[in-house]
């Protein structure tokens, strides 16, 4: 999406929010309380992204660019 690449490790993520927060339409909560993409995740700005995976307190959500390098601590 917008030339990134996002990953949740669902595995990781407790469920917070902090990334729905950030970017409300790219991130939702499932019926488990787990992140997952939401419906308008591809016009999401890459900045919003950015700060989304940069918020979540667990680093369970990652942003890379198209050649694989990282955007965002991880
Ligand atoms: S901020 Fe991290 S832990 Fe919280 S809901 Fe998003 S992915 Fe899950």
């Amino acid at each position: 999406m917008g030339g990134v690449t996002v990953r949740i490790d669902r595995l990781l993520c407790v469920g917070f929010g902090d990334c729905i927060d950030e970017a409300p339409h790219a991130f939702a909560l499932d019926d488990e309380g787990i992140a997952e993409f939401g419906e308008a995740v591809n016009g999401v700005d890459r900045g919003q992204l950015i700060r989304a995976c940069e918020a979540c307190p667990v680093d369970a959500l990652s942003v890379h660019d198209a050649d694989g390098n990282p955007l965002a601590a991880e």
